[in-house]
């Protein structure tokens, strides 16, 4: 496997292709990142807190993916470079 899969500090862009690899490992894999657009993170956002959350959405559309995704659980993919 290709190492530049797991430089995670890269920035990541909404709809990038990421790997998620946080706590619920049974959604392990491809997602597309987009922002979480939740209230909750809507607020924190109004308080000028740098902690973005993303929600994943699957490439396919076929499933709900995880939102409120912290950026250590996901790492942007080669596979969109
Ligand atoms: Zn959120």
């Amino acid at each position: 496997m290709d190492t530049t899969l797991f430089r995670s500090i890269e920035l990541i862009e909404p709809g990038d292709l990421v790997v998620y690899h946080g706590s619920i490992t049974e959604l392990h894999g491809l997602w597309l990142a987009v922002p979480c657009g939740c209230s909750i993170c809507d607020r924190i956002d109004r308080f000028g807190i740098a902690d973005v959350r993303f929600s994943l959405v699957d490439p396919w559309g076929e499933v709900p993916g995880p939102f409120h995704v912290r950026r250590a659980s996901i790492t942007r993919s080669v596979a969109c470079a």
